[in-house]
């Protein structure tokens, strides 16, 4: 049995990603559950976890204790208010400031830091000069990939693709969470670096714990209806307009429903591409047949998750994508783009479909072919559920990453030991 002050500490760091926050609004998605998910799951295979975010509004809590062992810090850095990512960048001196002046008053030092997302691989690269600290890294998106999916580009790109190469290069070891990602990362930013695979993972006991029938009972949906899904963020790179408009070519049938989950109500970041939805879904005549539910939590995600005949994920752009993973783990087949970790997670023909992105020919016949079967569908979700059980459980994650820290921990004591071994026969030859 360990105790407490034996235990190993480890910060996870996600300046934007607060992992502690409601998930689905405005910029929170799979970071956040990503850091969340794992510290918990390292905290209960012995890691001491302090979970590193900025505080964005005057009313949150300084520290949220999720487990004994694993707790959300929120240093403040900058305004005590919701800035968008590509403007957080100045204020990061500040968050390396309190993050060592919290050390101080805690009297140790974090060995371990594993960062999260460009900006906080930059708070990382500081650390490892400041006090040497062993840096592990995990991109959650790539700015070399996602500049080329987007039509404007911020300024910010260039410090943050210059940040991602110096990473990549110097920091202990890298995360790549799908094999995609690892080539994008060999291929547009640098072969130099050390890399390992792996991948995100999900709550396998959470979704798939419940069946079709029980969760549109649940939800007061109907046992016939045929129902496509989305869930996530209301941003561009998303593709929502890409169900949309692939719906809008499927033939008309009774009892169909396209739910599209997530996102804020208006007021907030995402509220513009939230409108710029619901004015095509208007164009189209789909109004009668959508529903907009909104930010779906730990009370209903599941619940819709199992409920539908099929969940897309249309994105323009996924280094890993945790919905797909959500939706096989609870049987359900996925149609999705064949871009980044998406290529990895779903086998076409065998969990889902893919379709190239921003096609919507090639999703409606996709969606078509899967709602037209009950049977295959099913196998489908079988599979996927098979897939997910095996692979990307949050504990199997959790314990791969477990091994990696400690193996980064042992290669730098032992080139320790070799460099004062050395130095020492310096001094007596
Ligand atoms: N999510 C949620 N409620 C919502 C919308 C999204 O819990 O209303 C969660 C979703 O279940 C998933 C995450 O947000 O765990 C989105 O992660 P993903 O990797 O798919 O996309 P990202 O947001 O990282 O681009």
């Amino acid at each position: 049995m360990f105790i407490s002050s034996h235990k190993k500490r480890l910060a996870l760091i996600s300046v934007h990603g607060d992992p502690a926050i409601e998930i689905g609004k405005e910029e929170a998605g799979g970071q956040n559950v990503y850091v969340r998910q794992v510290g918990e799951a390292l905290s209960r295979q012995g890691w001491q976890v302090d979970m590193f975010t900025r505080r964005s509004t005057p009313d949150q809590a300084g520290i949220v204790q999720h487990t004994p062992d694993c707790r959300t810090i929120r240093l403040t850095a900058g305004p005590q208010k919701f800035i968008p990512r590509d403007e957080l960048f100045e204020y990061l001196p500040e968050f390396v400031q309190a993050f060592q002046q919290f050390q101080s008053d805690l009297g140790a030092q974090y060995e371990i830091v594993h960062t999260n997302y460009w900006l906080s691989s930059w708070v990382g690269l500081q650390l490892k000069k400041l006090q040497g600290a062993k840096q592990i890294h995990t991109y959650h998106s790539l700015g070399a990939v996602k500049y080329q999916a987007v039509s404007t580009i911020p300024l910010i790109a260039k410090t943050r693709l210059a940040t991602e190469k110096t990473c990549l290069e110097t920091a202990e070891r890298i995360v790549a969470t799908s094999p995609q990602e690892e080539d994008h990362m060999r291929s547009l930013v640098s072969t130099k670096g050390e890399v390992d695979i792996i991948p995100c993972g999900t709550d396998i006991r959470r979704f798939g714990c419940v069946s079709r029938a029980e969760a549109r009972q649940q939800l007061g949906l109907d046992q016939d209806a045929k129902i496509v899904f989305y869930v996530g963020r209301f941003d561009p790179r998303k593709g929502i307009e890409t169900i949309v408009r692939a719906v809008g070519r499927l033939e008309r049938q009774d009892n169909f429903k396209l739910v599209i989950g997530g996102g804020s109500r208006p007021g907030h970041s995402d509220g513009r591409e939230r409108d710029r939805i619901e004015s095509i879904v208007a164009d189209l005549g789909l109004q009668d047949v959508t529903t907009f539910p909104g930010r779906l939590g730990l009370d209903n995600l599941h619940l819709y998750y199992a409920a539908a005949d099929v969940c897309v994920v249309p994105s323009h752009y996924e280094p890993f994508g945790l919905v797909a993973i959500e939706a096989m783990a609870s049987r359900t087949p996925v149609v999705a783009s064949a871009v980044g970790g998406l290529q990895f997670t779903v086998i076409p023909e065998v969990t889902g479909l893919l379709a190239p992105p921003k096609d919507d020919a090639v999703f409606a016949d996709a969606i078509s072919r899967i709602l037209s079967s009950p049977e295959w569908r099913d196998q489908l979700g079988e599979a996927g559920r098979e897939r997910v059980e095996t692979i990307f459980s949050w504990d199997g994650v959790a314990s791969q990453l477990s091994k990696l820290y400690k193996r980064v921990l042992k290669e730098s004591s032992q080139s320790e030991v070799a460099a004062k071994e050395s130095s020492d026969s310096a001094v007596s030859a």
